[in-house]
């Protein structure tokens, strides 16, 4: 179908025009269909305890198990679905499978840990899924700061005002707000200056440069104590090596994402860890 405001009075709709509309139609049914033939699978990659090395949180990261190529990583098809604006119909389905598993296991009296799911530049400008996102979290019976949504730096510097009255409404509600891949982008001190984030994710372009640049180790240095002077806590992501662990603990990084400790892994394997953490506890 067309939309009825997609065609206006005085608009020239022309040939490329329409050939853009259908291609965007295709990919929105076939957006739909793999939704609905459950080909979307979410991933959990734990966040562990610097000092204790306990799992503390998992992050949430999509795979698309295409029935034609596989297991497809959100590289090869996220910039395309961000570039349509459909990716907000994908991330309102990961965030309800999340609320949806936490709510679940909760209900079931069954282990759980806080999940951070990434949010798009495009969500923060979709009332859709700001609001049920809102919703899920007004409404739900878990502890409110199991709720964790990470925004990257580069879509923090373009955001306008829904935006931001979203993302200060989910902090009042309890909700805990990470920056995604900072120090990638060019406004790093801005991001950290303008708003109350609770925890910034080291990019893992530094993490990398551990051992190899003395310079960008100051800088890590430098960026670990600034988060704690502004009352924030910082994850490393992509850790590898022991010599990595080794620097970011002498400089008082509070938690580790990497391969060293977990690869993405899929849900149910996610619910066996949950399900053994709390019969160690018992
Ligand atoms: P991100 O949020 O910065 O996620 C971290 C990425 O680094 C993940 O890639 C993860 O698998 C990878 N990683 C973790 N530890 C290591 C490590 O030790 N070494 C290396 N080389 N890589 C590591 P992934 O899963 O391919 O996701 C890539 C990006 O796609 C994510 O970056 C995030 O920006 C985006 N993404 C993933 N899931 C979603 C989603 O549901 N919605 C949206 N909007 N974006 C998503
Ligand atoms: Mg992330
Ligand atoms: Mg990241
Ligand atoms: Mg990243």
């Amino acid at each position: 179908y067309i939309p009825n405001n997609y065609i206006q009075p005085y608009s020239i709709y022309n040939e490329k025009m329409k050939i853009e509309y259908e291609q965007r139609s295709i990919a929105l049914i076939n957006l739909e269909n793999a939704i609905r033939n459950e080909e979307f699978q979410i991933y959990y990659q734990p966040v562990v305890d610097a000092k204790t090395e306990k799992i503390i949180s998992a992050e949430a990261l999509i795979r698309w198990i295409s029935p034609t190529h596989g297991i497809m990583l959100p590289g090869n098809f996220i910039p395309a679905l961000e570039e349509s604006g459909y990716i907000t119909m994908l991330d309102e389905f990961v965030n309800r499978k999340v609320y949806e598993f936490l709510t679940e296991r909760s209900r079931q009296n069954k282990k759980i840990l806080p999940v951070a799911v990434n949010l798009s530049r495009m969500d923060l400008m979709d009332m859709n899924i700001m609001n049920s996102v809102l919703h899920e979290i007004q409404d739900s019976e878990l502890p409110r700061n199991v709720f964790h949504y990470e925004i990257t730096e580069s879509a923090y510097a373009e955001i306008t005002d829904p935006g931001m009255k979203f993302l200060e409404d989910l902090h009042d509600k309890g909700a805990v707000l990470l920056v995604d891949d900072f120090g990638s982008g060019i406004s790093s001190l801005s991001t950290v200056q303008d708003y109350a984030f609770d925890v910034i994710k080291l990019d893992i372009g530094f993490i990398r440069k551990i051992g190899n640049s003395s310079r960008t180790e100051n800088i890590i240095a430098a960026l670990i104590s600034l988060a704690h002077h502004l009352n924030m806590k910082v994850i490393a992501e992509g850790v590898e090596t022991e010599e990595q662990i080794a620097f970011l603990r002498k400089h008082e990084c509070d938690y580790f994402q990497g391969f060293y400790f977990f690869r993405p892994f899929p849900q149910e394997e996610f619910e066996r860890m949950l399900d053994r953490m709390q019969e160690e506890n018992e």
